[in-house]
Order: C-alpha cells, then structure tokens, then sequence
C-alpha cells in the first residue's frame, strides 16, 4: 500500500479568521502545501496582508470579507471560491472571539454574542462549507476548538467561551457522522494558550508567563504550532480520521 500523501497540491480550500493569529498561519501553511486559499474574515480585517504574502511566496489565495454568523455571506463566500479556483473540497474554521465576565453577572447579550460567533459561527461555516463538499463528493473540514473545550482555564472566568469551545468538539463529531458516509471528515483541533492577538487581552496577557511555565514543553504555541496538525487532519494522511478533537497544548491538559 502507498504511503498516504501530506500534499494539498490542486485542493481548493477555505479559511474562516485568516487575517489573524491562527487562521493566518494555516492559511499560509495550506497554501504552501498547495492548495489554492480562500481566505475569509470580517470587512475591514488585514485580508490584504495574508493574499499579498501568499502570493509573495507563489501560492494562490484570494479574499472575502464575510460574517460567519451570517448564513448568507458564508454561502456567497464559498460560491466566490469555488468561481475562482474551482471545487470546494478542503475548509478551516478559525475565526473567533473571546471575552470575560463573571458567570453570576455576565450580561445575557455578552453570552449570546460569544455563542454566536464561535459556536453558531463554526456551524454556518460548516453548513455552507458541506453543501459544497456534498455536491463535490466529499472533503475535510477542522474547526479550531481549544482546550478549553475539556478544562476550565484557572484563572479565567469565560463560561461563555468554554461552552462554546466544548460545543465545536461536538458538532464536529455530528457533522463527522452525518457526512461520512458522503466523503466529508470532520475533525477539530484544540490548541493551548497560543500567542495571537486574542491572548494580548488584559485579563490573560499577564498570564501568559505562567501558562507557559505550566505546560510540560516549557512554551505557548505559536501560530504556526497549530498549523500543521491542521494540515495533517485535512490531508489524505488522516484519511481514516473523523469526528476526533486533536489537542495541540505543548502537554498542558496532562497535568
Ligand atoms: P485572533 O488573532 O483574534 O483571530 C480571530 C480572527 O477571527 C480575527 O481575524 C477576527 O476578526 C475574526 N473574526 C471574529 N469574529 C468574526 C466573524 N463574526 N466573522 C468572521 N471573522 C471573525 O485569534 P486567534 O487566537 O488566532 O484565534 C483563532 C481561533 O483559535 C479562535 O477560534 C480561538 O477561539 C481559537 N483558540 C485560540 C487560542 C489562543 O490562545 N490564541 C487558544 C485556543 C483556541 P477581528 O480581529 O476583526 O475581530
């Protein structure tokens, strides 16, 4: 039997928050495996950067501005792809917000707001994402969940988050059984405390310090630590993998 290959050469592909942080780096990183990246984030982000440097490099890319909590932008924005490099078969769902309150008086609007953008979000995104790949005959798609998915980050208090988080992993294990039998896997990917725009925040930057100290590897991820578990989950290598959550935390969890 041939060795499953890592390549991405000729796939066509979406990610969702790739002008930032961890959605850049695994734009950047698909496209240097070879696909061709869509790249989506909100009106207004660095969407100009990431094309501009993935093209620098010789890759192909091209941007979208979309919501992901709007249904409608994320279906015009897969149509936009699939016009310009052809069939959908490869997706990344990255974009995300993140926040803190006290559970006993976080406003109603400030849980609903998170819900929608990382758990609704990642749903529409998939929804969208799948149609194509249904009518394509199949794909892969990785949501970015965290670790917070398992545990209660110490220290931060992100019920909102955290709930969202733990519903990413297990949407993704419904969708891996809906669409298996029709060629899509499903799979997420949970990082650990990861240096990006969104661990600049008051409430977690002076912690990064001592998250690193508290992971067996000795260090926060870097963007591009996520990157390649992702390219692995959505190549023919893991062809037998679908409906798992891939921890990627330097050993964080273990303790
Ligand atoms: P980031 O640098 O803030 O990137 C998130 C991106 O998502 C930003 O470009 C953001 O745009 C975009 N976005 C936000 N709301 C959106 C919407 N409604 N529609 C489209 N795009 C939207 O954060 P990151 O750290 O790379 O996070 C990427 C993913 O990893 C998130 O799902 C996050 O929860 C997850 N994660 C991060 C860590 C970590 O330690 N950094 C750990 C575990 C999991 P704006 O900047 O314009 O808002």
């Amino acid at each position: 039997m041939a060795i499953p290959s890592f390549s991405l050469e000729k796939k066509t592909a979406v990610v969702t928050g790739a002008s930032s942080g961890i959605g850049r780096a695994i734009a950047l990183a698909l496209a240097g495996l070879g696909a061709s990246v869509g790249c989506i984030d909100l009106e207004g982000s660095d969407l100009d950067g990431v094309v501009n440097e993935i093209r620098s490099t010789g890759g192909s890319a091209t941007s979208i501005s979309a919501d992901v909590t709007r249904a409608d932008d994320m279906v015009a924005a897969v149509a936009f792809v699939e016009g310009k490099f052809g069939p959908l078969s490869l997706a990344v769902n990255a974009a995300g917000i993140a926040n803190a309150a006290p559970a006993e008086s976080m406003a109603v609007e400030q849980w609903k707001k998170v819900l929608d953008v990382d758990l609704t979000g990642v749903f529409l995104s998939c929804q969208a994402e799948g149609n194509a790949m249904l009518r394509n005959g199949g794909g892969a798609i990785v949501n970015i969940a965290s670790m917070s998915a398992t545990i209660a980050n110490r220290g931060l208090v992100q019920a909102h988050y955290n709930a969202a988080k733990a519903g990413v992993v297990q949407l993704g294990k419904s969708l891996a059984w809906e669409w298996a039998s029709r060629g899509i896997r499903v799979n997420s990917v949970s990082p650990g405390y990861t240096n990006t725009p969104m661990t600049k925040r008051p409430e977690q930057a002076s912690a990064m310090a001592g998250y690193a100290n508290d992971t067996p590897l000795g260090r926060n991820a870097e963007p591009e630590d996520i990157a390649g578990p992702v390219a692995f989950l959505l190549s023919d290598a893991a062809s037998f993998v679908t409906g798992t959550d891939l921890l990627v935390d330097g050993g964080f969890v273990i303790w």
